[in-house]
């Protein structure tokens, strides 16, 4: 049955179409540009564009602009950036709801003059003070009667400057006593003698959300004006200033659940400051979850769209693991990426009975999940790198790495036997002297004795050195992000840069952006900030352990 796999706002649209409410399906990205979108917002963006595709429909990307003293042009660049990676499609045009400004002034007028809105000379708190509680409704304020013609005098001087901040504002005339306080006479404009982003110091009055969203979803044609739970009170307001201001078709508004993750942090408030605080390195800190850190993280848009499938859309609130974000990251990547071999932690190995001089090219499959990638030679010789964990000099029972004495295989090439332990003055294991077999090469078929351990390798002379960057959930796990003193509380361990690594010289032409899986280790992304001509960083997208279980 059709109904049964489509989520609630699929339902509703059906419904709509079939009973002829709307004719098409047409929806919208309402962000604010005061900061960088994260992964919740992600949600928003691919269940709005999403919903229009499948109905063939119009997605808009608006830019809710009507708070000037926090937006910038530079956020609404980033946020272009962001919904285009992910690839929901808005037709290249974006929408300013600084744009409808005009509209909105006129819309306002025809509010007052209906007897509909009022312009209020209490003081901030004062209003706040009358507006009442939960349990206790509100008082009219003195000036709710004032006559209309004194309301639309005072709202062009308002509008002509004539008054500084705070002095005055229209309200929308509604009900002191409904039960819910967004309709108790609400502001719907306000004085705030700030330049902005758009529209420059072409106004000084500037509409409020809750007035200026309707409009803005009305006069763009929108059907389903589809929005988070926290706007669910608001949304009699919402209807009432269409019915006020007499939209034919107008837009219908539906709530769903915002998306939370555990052990990150979303919320452009606390973004913001730990970026002012200095606490990570920018808004695309790959410890962040906004969407320009997962980019350059190396995350997929894929992977991120597979996500929001799994999680679903729903009225109820929830967080959704973030081994379960990872285990999307994984499987996109799985097929995808070439699987090859990385020495973050290097140990020196001499293989002593190998020629000086000399180096052979040996077979690597690229993906051995997927044959249609190819192989790649990796080249072997005399000098390699291990992991120094894959080495220990008196190793417990049941260890079936290197030690002296005991033989291993080389990941696609020989056996290799400990043959003697090299330290420095303290004692520190420097390097080790093995022998080979060359009997044993990876693919002859060699049966004569089997080995437990398999360990990857690089050929020194020929791997290319980077800077590797592993990182740890930036909040330490079931921590709040504020000490009861006021400092953060990061994940000292959130960031472990390894700065000697080797890697096959396969990633040589490597460029900013292109990702690997190192085998063990991960999955890869070259660093698109801090990566020089002669200084390769890559950061660690995902580790391969999971803890999730589909
Ligand atoms: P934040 O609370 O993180 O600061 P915001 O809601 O203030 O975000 P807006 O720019 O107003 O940010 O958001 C644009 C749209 O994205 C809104 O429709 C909002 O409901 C939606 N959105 C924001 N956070 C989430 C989330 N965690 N999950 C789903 N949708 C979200
Ligand atoms: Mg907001
Ligand atoms: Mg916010």
């Amino acid at each position: 049955n059709d109904s049964i796999s489509k989520n609630f706002i699929e339902q509703i649209i059906d419904k709509d179409l079939d009973e002829g409410t709307y004719t098409k399906v047409h929806t919208r990205f309402p962000p604010e540009p005061n900061g960088f979108l994260h992964i919740g917002h992600a949600k928003s963006i691919l269940l709005n564009y999403g919903t229009a595709k499948k109905y063939n429909g119009k997605f808009n990307l608006r830019f809710d602009d009507t708070n000037p003293m926090k937006e910038k042009s530079e956020y609404v660049q980033s946020i272009i950036e962001d919904v285009k990676w992910l690839g929901a499609d808005f037709g290249g045009h974006t929408f300013f709801t600084s744009d409808y400004f005009d509209t909105m002034y006129e819309c306002a007028i025809k509010l007052i003059k209906k007897g509909k809105a009022y312009i209020d000379e209490l003081k901030a708190e004062e209003i706040k003070e009358l507006r009442g509680t939960l349990t206790q409704p509100g008082k009219n304020s003195p000036y709710r009667d004032r006559p209309t013609q004194e309301s639309l005098a005072l709202f062009e001087k308002m509008k002509n400057g004539e008054f500084p901040d705070g002095a005055m504002v229209l309200r929308a005339k509604i009900d002191m006593s409904s039960p819910n306080i967004n309709m108790r006479d609400p502001i719907i404009y306000r004085i705030a003698h700030v330049t902005h982003h758009n529209t420059g110091d072409k106004w000084c009055i500037y509409p409020l959300y809750d007035y200026a969203h309707p409009i803005g979803d009305a006069i763009e044609g929108i059907t389903h004006s589809i929005c988070t739970l926290e706007f669910e009170d608001h949304r009699p307001l919402y209807d009432w200033v269409l019915k006020e201001l007499e939209f034919d078709t107008p837009p219908k508004q539906i709530e769903f659940s915002k998306l939370y993750l555990t052990d990150v942090i979303t919320g452009k408030r606390n973004l913001k400051k730990l970026v002012e605080d200095g606490i990570v390195d920018g808004w695309d800190d790959p410890r962040l979850v906004t969407l320009s850190a997962l980019r350059r993280r190396g995350v997929t848009p894929e992977s991120i769209k597979k996500f929001m499938e799994l999680v679903g859309v729903s009225k109820s609130q929830s967080s959704a693991d973030y081994a379960m974000f990872e285990y999307c990251i994984r499987e996109d990547l799985k097929l995808k990426k070439e699987r090859l071999m990385s020495v973050i932690k290097p140990l020196k190995v001499v293989i002593t009975n190998y020629p000086e001089d000399e180096v052979e090219y040996l077979d690597a499959e690229n993906n051995q999940e997927n044959e249609e990638m190819g192989i790649r030679k990796i080249p072997f010789c005399r000098e390699i790198y291990i992991e120094q964990e894959d080495f220990m000099e008196n190793p417990p029972k049941k260890y079936f790495r290197l030690f002296p004495g005991n033989e291993v295989r080389l990941k696609n090439a020989y056996f290799i036997k400990c043959e003697e332990v090299i330290k420095d003055e303290n004692g520190e294991v420097i390097e080790l002297r093995c022998s080979y077999d060359p009997e044993t090469k990876s693919g002859s078929g060699f049966t004569g004795r089997k080995v437990k351990g398999t360990l990857h390798w690089v050929a020194a002379p020929y791997a290319v050195k980077a800077e590797v960057r592993l990182y740890e959930h930036i909040l330490k796990e079931g921590e709040p992000l504020i000490k009861d003193n006021g400092d953060w509380n990061v994940n000292p361990n959130s960031l472990e840069v390894l700065k000697e690594c080797y890697i096959e010289p396969y990633v040589k032409d490597a460029k900013p952006g292109d990702s690997f899986q190192f085998v063990r280790h991960g999955y890869f992304c070259v660093d698109s900030k801090d990566t020089t001509e002669d200084h390769l960083v890559f950061n660690r997208i995902v580790s391969l352990k999971s803890s999730y279980r589909p």
